[in-house]
């Protein structure tokens, strides 16, 4: 008998799951909306252009794999906080960014969720109803108190706003309030720029601290700048903040688990502190991060040619989400003869589309239709082809009514 017998059967995750479940399916028509990687018009994976140049002037280079410090390579470093903050931030120039290279925003969140339950013992950190399901899982292992607070409203299938202000002001002075900084997952619902002013004043008041999670940058509107305008504004406020970051989406690196999670502080020698914390927090985790996607990113921005033209194929790959978005509606629009308004899925932004789909429903799409999605009703549109917009639009219809 097994001295494992204790160890019982995990239940499978609800998004990679997925994806288990499609490449199980022998179904010639089968689409697989679940996990958001983003795939060209033949749904095939992308490497962007950019990242091959890097590669190559890389291998050139003939870099070598020695390891990177505790908080991972000082290039990328620079670079993140740039484009998080603006490269003209005063606060980089002040120094008042604490700043250490992640695994990706799984692994920048996880560290940060570190740092909140070592320093800041009982504080709980609110999360949006609904949330990336993951958030759940980092703050739970890291032991972080956490509850929610309302975000999506079924009614209308936008914000519910004037729930968010209850219950972020409702919430014990000193909470952490996490924000998605753009394109929030999975309801593709960010709020206003006026709505974010009113957030941050809440925040304020209540002296809590936001926490932005920012997994798209450039990939919601296609301009990098537009993305980081919610952060930027908290930043310009003087608030102290967390930011983590991911370039998964933006530069497609998802499996060079490259991120980042910035602290910005009130001065720089608190900064100094923050970063000395992370690194000791780091060290007995993983050690240290893994130096081939740092480098990519640091090339590409820190090349003016590379930059401009990863702004190009991000521009590309947020107008092919924004085309199909577009074409799933007038396709929906077309096919439902019941009345109902689709316009909310034109509202939503980056790669995803929140359906209103409840879990019986998203089940007959996978059963019946070989749509492979969250039960959650939510599906990416970066997975989905112009071509196959009406046969979903097909399916959606079919398992709404
Ligand atoms: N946060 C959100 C909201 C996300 O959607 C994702 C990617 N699905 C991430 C963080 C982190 O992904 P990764 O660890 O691949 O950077």
């Amino acid at each position: 008998v097994s001295r494992f017998e204790g160890i019982t059967m995990a239940p499978p995750d609800p998004i990679l799951g997925v994806s288990e479940a499609f490449r199980a399916d022998k179904d010639e028509t089968k689409l697989n909306l679940g996990v958001g990687a983003y795939r060209t018009e033949e749904l095939q994976p992308y490497v962007l252009q950019v990242v091959k140049k890097a590669e190559n002037l890389m291998l050139e280079r003939g870099e070598n794999k020695e390891y990177l410090p505790i908080e991972g390579l000082a290039a990328f470093n620079k670079a993140t906080a740039d484009l998080l903050l603006g490269a003209d931030n005063p606060l980089i120039k002040q120094e008042k960014v604490a700043t250490v290279q992640g695994l990706s925003g799984t692994g920048s969140l996880r560290l940060a969720a570190a740092l909140i339950e070592r320093y800041f013992p009982g504080a709980k950190v609110l999360i949006s109803a609904p949330t990336w399901g993951n958030h759940k899982n980092i703050f739970n292992d890291a032991k972080v108190p956490w509850s929610e607070y309302r975000y999506y409203d079924p009614k209308t299938v936008g914000l519910d706003f004037d729930g968010m202000i209850a219950d972020v002001k409702a919430a014990p002075c000193g909470s952490f309030i996490l924000l998605h900084g753009c394109a929030h997952n999975p309801t593709g619902i960010d709020p206003t720029p006026e709505q974010w002013e009113k957030i941050a004043d809440v925040i304020q008041e209540k002296n809590h601290i936001p926490f932005f999670d920012v997994a798209y940058q450039g990939f919601a509107s296609g301009s990098l700048d537009a993305d980081a305008s919610s952060v930027r504004l908290f930043a310009a406020r003087g608030m102290e903040l967390f930011v983590a970051q991911s370039y998964s989406k933006n530069l497609g690196l998802y499996a060079e688990r490259i991120g980042a999670i910035n602290v910005v502080c009130s001065s720089s020698d608190t900064a100094v502190r923050v970063k000395s914390q992370l690194k000791r927090l780091a060290r007995p985790m993983y050690s240290n991060p893994p130096v081939h996607g740092a480098r990519i990113v640091a090339n590409v921005v820190g090349d003016p040619v590379l930059f401009s033209e990863w702004k190009s194929e991000m521009e590309l790959m947020a107008g092919r989400i924004k085309d199909v978005r577009k074409r799933l509606y007038d396709n929906l629009s077309g096919n439902d003869k019941s009345g109902k308004d689709w316009s909310f899925i034109l509202r939503q932004i980056g790669m995803f589309s929140f359906t209103g789909l409840n879990k019986a429903q998203s089940e007959n799409m996978t059963n019946k239709w070989h749509v492979y999605m969250t039960k959650d009703g939510r599906i990416s549109l970066a997975g989905l082809s112009l071509a196959k917009c009406e046969y979903l639009a097909d399916a959606i219809v079919d398992s709404y009514h």
